[in-house]
């Protein structure tokens, strides 16, 4: 984990350091789940901080879902969370739904959160598209659940990419008015923690938008149930300009498919893009594109591995998610319980 966790900011100096982040179950785990979120919650976890990471199917189903295919990308992503190197036994995994003081505190962040900022969300614009008035009322209170998944934890900083930055702004717009319409100081105001050389990998096919499990061309990611054959090939077709690299990392301004590039290739490598730039200075993609190809089935082909092995054994993957979720709902229900509290909800 950064260093942002060992320097506990004061705003949460009462609150023990806890990490949350989660993922959708939406299929095509992708190369920017794993440079963005999966590799660095593996790297974090010998830290020795207490880290939860959600399976979010309840996020999921906000756009439809084939049910078959759900609970598959479910157990794919329980494998690959796994296969990225995190250990059931030190991290607590589980899926959203089996844990419901998520919905419960969801139902009360949608009455602190105000329409307005819900409007402003992006991902609501850009995942609705033209058609808004058929989007889904879970899509539009989406942000509203994911605060609950962070708050309900009590997480003090939540490991994402970039695309979820407002996301996160908004978890403390909520934590903060919800502390202060009732006059105490429960939630913690959680510390995005957006870093390394690939916060936003970009889409293969288009550098200036991000890469996405639901963008509907394969070319556009890399998966990580790809074989070595496909990365290749999608690094090879990748987008980029017809210019060398550069001598300096400034070079790569206003060049997104080739920075795109340089950033994966430091993310996998576990180098800074000058380190990279510093080896590759002028190449052509014709070299450096192969390069990286060998880079990258070297790092993910034994994951793709790993995952199929463990997809194997479905009843195992069941039983780390039912272990993971009580695990959860340890920690969750007594907040839940105090929030309830708070606002004036009998429990008896
Ligand atoms: P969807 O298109 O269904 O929203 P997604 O690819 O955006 O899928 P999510 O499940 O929404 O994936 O995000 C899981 C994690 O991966 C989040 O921490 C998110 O910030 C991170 N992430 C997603 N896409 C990228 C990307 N292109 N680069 C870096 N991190 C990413
Ligand atoms: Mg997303």
């Amino acid at each position: 984990m950064s260093d942002a966790v060992q320097t506990q900011s004061t705003p949460n100096a009462g609150f023990t350091p806890r990490v949350f982040s989660g993922i959708q179950p939406t299929g095509n785990l992708h190369l920017g789940n794993y440079l963005g979120a999966l590799k660095r919650f593996a790297d974090a976890q010998n830290k020795g901080i207490e880290s939860i990471y959600c399976m979010v199917d309840m996020h999921a189903i906000t756009v439809w879902q084939d049910p078959v295919d759900l609970a598959r990308a479910t157990r794919e992503l329980c494998a690959g969370f796994i296969a990225s190197g995190l250990d059931p036994e030190k991290s607590i995994l589980f899926n959203q739904s089996q844990v419901p003081e998520h919905a419960q505190m969801a139902w009360i962040f949608n009455c602190v959160a105000r329409m307005g900022w819900m409007q402003r969300m992006t991902q609501f614009k850009d995942k609705a598209g033209k058609n808004a008035q058929n989007a889904s009322l879970g899509l539009f209170a989406y942000p509203a659940l994911m605060a609950a998944d962070i708050l309900v934890y009590h997480a003090t900083h939540v490991p994402v990419g970039e695309d979820q930055k407002q996301h996160l702004e908004l978890t403390r717009d909520i934590a903060m008015k919800f502390n202060h319409d009732y006059g105490v100081d429960f939630f913690p105001i959680t510390e995005p923690v957006i870093e390394g050389a690939a916060t936003r990998v970009m889409s293969f096919r288009d550098g200036t938008k991000k890469m996405s499990k639901s963008d509907p061309s394969d070319m556009s990611r890399i998966n990580l149930t790809d074989d070595a054959d496909a990365i290749a090939k999608k690094i090879r077709k990748a987008k980029t300009d017809p210019d060398p690299l550069p001598d300096t990392v400034e070079g790569l301004e206003g060049r997104p498919e080739a920075s795109n590039l340089v950033n994966i290739y430091a993310a996998l490598a576990d180098l800074t893009p000058e380190q990279v730039i510093a080896e590759h200075a002028g190449q052509q993609f014709g070299s450096f594109k192969p390069s990286l190809a060998d880079l990258a089935v070297a790092k993910l082909a034994p994951i793709s591995a790993e995952m199929s092995r463990l997809m194997q054994d479905q009843a195992e993957i069941d039983r780390i998610l039912g272990r993971g979720s009580e695990r959860a709902r340890d920690i969750a229900a007594p907040i839940l319980n105090k929030a309830y509290d708070i606002v004036g909800m009998i429990r008896s």
